[in-house]
């Protein structure tokens, strides 16, 4: 249940740190922190320094990719320890300097600031992070239902598949015209070489068949090891080892949207009626139909969140055509401070509003911080939290 600044201050406003935040004085609680706050990023980010390592070891391995995955595991858990002090001190001090707690200084304001720090980290670090948290945002806000918009996409599959449709010829697209640099579930087909031979023909090697069968093979392997991965996670958290818990939901999805998009863009590809760059876009979107088998909000926001960043780069790269020089920072560096804040104010006053993902994400990156506040709220004012 979502309380006004005023209830809020009533009954939250005089208590200090001791009730609210923790058992010890503020500088003894910094410390243990720090040391808390270490282990709970160096936990977290071991799968993504894991499948960073394995990403490019696949491609061959020598001491230098180790070194750089180690590295990268390094700068993500100094990326998140440095968020999490900074985000912990300042609730501690915005506490001594107003003298009670309110309603958006106790968690949004620090959030915010402690947030704004992400903009100075590596751009890899920083790039995960936002993918992170934006994704997580949209999907809260998907969720919440909370206009018209949402709510017809919350309840309707037809929508949601038609939507994920678009992005997915937006992606892939902008993909293949490297407009695109992130992660994306397929990788196009190569640009065919500008001749006439190729507006009515194939450019891979082998023959269509062949082609369509070695892109669905290797997709499903993807997927498969996708849902091992899953399941032993969830063995892991539940002490239950049993092959019952392989779900092929992955391995189903990817599988169907590369025959799709293949099939389709062959079939394209004789008609001589269209130009290729149309041809493409027209598979790619019909490849999102896959988004049937495995119908997931989480998917669908990390796609909104795609296809925003790929009409974003297009849209920099015709207004700057000529010497363009790439700004570190952007307005995404704005953006992330107010995002995280939102994500978690509202994960603590109103968890309904938030996403699964935003909740392990602010947990697993802070050692509970925010979920233990939520706890001792409830414990001291059992009636006022949802
Ligand atoms: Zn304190
Ligand atoms: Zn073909």
């Amino acid at each position: 249940m979502a309380v006004s600044s005023k209830v809020f201050v009533e009954r939250f406003g005089w208590r200090d740190c001791n009730e609210l935040l923790h058992p010890h004085s503020c500088g003894r609680s910094a410390l243990i922190n720090v040391r808390r706050f270490i282990a709970s990023n160096a936990k977290y980010y071991i799968p993504v320094a894991l499948l960073h390592f394995l990403k490019r070891a696949l491609q061959g391995y020598s001491l230098e990719v180790l070194l750089d995955a180690l590295s990268y595991y390094a700068q993500l858990i100094f990326g998140g320890l440095v968020n999490a002090c900074l985000i912990s001190t300042s609730v501690c001090a915005l506490r001594q300097a107003l003298g009670e707690f309110h309603l958006y200084t106790l968690l949004f304001v620090p959030s915010a600031f402690g947030a704004a720090f992400i903009a100075g980290v590596t751009p890899r670090v920083k790039r995960l992070q936002h993918t992170a948290i934006f994704q997580s945002l949209i999907e809260s806000l998907l969720l919440q239902r909370g206009n018209p918009l949402t709510r017809a996409l919350g309840a309707s599959k037809t929508l949601q598949t038609l939507l994920f449709m678009c992005c997915s010829a937006l992606i892939l697209h902008g993909k293949q015209r490297r407009l695109h640099n992130g992660f994306w579930f397929l990788t196009p087909d190569r640009m065919p070489p500008p001749d006439a031979a190729a507006l009515t023909s194939c450019s891979h090697e082998r023959d269509c068949g062949s082609h369509i069968a070695q892109g669905v093979r290797n997709y499903f392997l993807i997927g498969l090891a996708m849902d091992v991965f899953k399941m032993l996670i969830g063995c892991a958290k539940t002490g239950l080892w049993s092959l019952k818990q392989l779900r092929l939901e992955s391995a189903t999805w990817l599988s169907c949207y590369m025959a799709i998009y293949r099939t389709s863009h062959c079939y394209l590809k004789r008609k001589p009626a269209a130009s290729d760059s149309l041809k493409h876009i027209i598979a790619s979107f019909l490849g999102g139909l896959s988004y049937l088998c495995y119908p997931k909000l989480s998917i669908l926001s990390y796609a909104l969140l795609e296809a925003m960043r790929t009409l974003w780069n297009a849209y920099n790269k015709n207004k700057t055509n000529l010497k363009k020089q790439k700004s570190r920072f952007g307005y995404s560096d704005v953006i992330f401070p107010l995002a995280l804040a939102y994500l978690i104010h509202n994960y603590v006053f109103e968890p309904g509003k938030v996403s699964v993902l935003a909740g392990i994400i602010i947990d697993s990156t802070t050692a509970n911080y925010a979920g233990n506040l939520q706890k001792r709220m409830r414990l001291l004012e059992p009636s006022s939290m949802g």
